[in-house]
């Protein structure tokens, strides 16, 4: 449980300023995973945050870090989801739900149906990318074998602004950039 202590340590901040009460669970993970998003912004990477939650206990997180890490696969919930499997010890993140600030895109997508997740709460949708909803409803598809539960919308103001005013800073920084 290293793994654990290690993340307990990385949050208590944040843990402080929303206490969990009754019937707020979702919207205060949201807010941690929004925390997330924030310090992927601090990098100059466009802000999007994830966690998983498994029993009420957090057991993963990730910052959108693409950039960064030199790697085209560090979405936040890639890298949220890599530190759950490490932190349960075990690929397959049965009954754990993720919180994710924005739509995943198909390579998330993919990856929550693989680690057959139980619920994917996520805020703002992504039109262009989004492939749980926007694009591709890849994560609830009859195609395939395990079908997560989606719930959308929780925070969507607060994380599509975030993302918003990002990609209006680096349009107005760079004309060329397309995000
Ligand atoms: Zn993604």
């Amino acid at each position: 449980m290293r793994h654990l202590e290690r993340i307990r340590k990385r949050v208590p901040a944040v843990h402080k300023r929303y206490p969990v009460t009754e019937g707020k669970r979702d919207e205060y993970f949201m807010r941690l995973a929004l925390e997330q998003a924030l310090t992927a912004e601090k990098s100059d990477e466009i802000p999007v945050g994830a966690l998983v939650v498994l029993g009420g206990e957090i057991i993963g997180s990730g910052s959108n870090s693409p950039i960064g890490r030199n790697d085209p696969t560090a979405h936040a919930e890639v890298l949220a989801l890599r530190e759950a499997a490490l932190t349960v010890n075990n690929y397959r993140l049965e009954g754990a739900t993720v919180f994710s600030t924005l739509e995943p895109c198909v390579m998330c997508a993919g990856a929550l149906v693989a680690a057959r997740v139980e619920r994917l709460v996520f805020a703002a949708r992504d039109i262009r990318f989004g492939a749980v909803r926007s694009k591709f409803r890849l994560a609830d598809s009859e195609l395939l074998n395990h079908r997560i539960q989606i719930e959308e919308g929780l925070l969507a103001a607060e994380c599509g602004e975030l993302l918003r005013a990002f990609l209006e800073r680096a349009r107005q920084r760079s004309p060329s950039v397309s995000g």
